[in-house]
């Protein structure tokens, strides 16, 4: 059965551009609830661990460097099937093959500045909201 939480970011791009606001009101129409939330900037050390599967790629290092540029949001989503659900919500990586309405093709300027990011698996969920929120920041 799938679960009902997810992860997200709102990315260091999406902040700086001043589209919190617009990011959390699409994520609550959609029928998410919040139940943690923070604002707050990973460390060097936190992204690469955060996104150690990647570590192998060519972008990690830009990835790294882009997501500890400035401040970003946690939180924590609920929802019925929420993982795959916020993913298309989202829409696809590389905001030129994002369906119209998703969040990265409204906001996202390319695939390295995607404005959002989504957990993959109901696992990397639960690994991911532990990750940034204590047992007693998690409503
Ligand atoms: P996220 O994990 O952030 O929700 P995703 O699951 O859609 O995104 P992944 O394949 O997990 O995509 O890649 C993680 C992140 O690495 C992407 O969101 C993007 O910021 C960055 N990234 C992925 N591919 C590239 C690329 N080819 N060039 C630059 N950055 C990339
Ligand atoms: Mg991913």
């Amino acid at each position: 059965m799938a679960g009902n939480k997810t992860l997200t970011m709102i990315k260091p791009d999406a902040v700086r551009d001043g589209h919190i606001g617009a990011i959390l009101n699409q994520i609550t129409e959609a029928g998410f609830r919040i139940s943690a939330m923070k604002l707050t900037q990973l460390s060097t050390a936190d992204a690469q661990a955060f996104y150690a599967v990647h570590a192998e790629r060519p972008f990690f290092g830009e990835l790294v460097e882009f997501m500890t540029s400035g401040p970003i949001v946690a939180a924590i989503l609920e929802k019925d099937n929420a993982v795959e659900d916020f993913r298309t919500l989202i829409g696809a990586t590389n905001p030129a093959e994002a369906a119209e309405g998703t969040i990265r093709a409204r906001f996202a300027k390319s695939i390295g500045e995607n404005a959002v990011h989504g957990s993959d698996s109901d696992e990397n969920a639960q690994i991911e909201g532990d990750f940034h929120f204590a047992g007693r920041e998690q409503f």
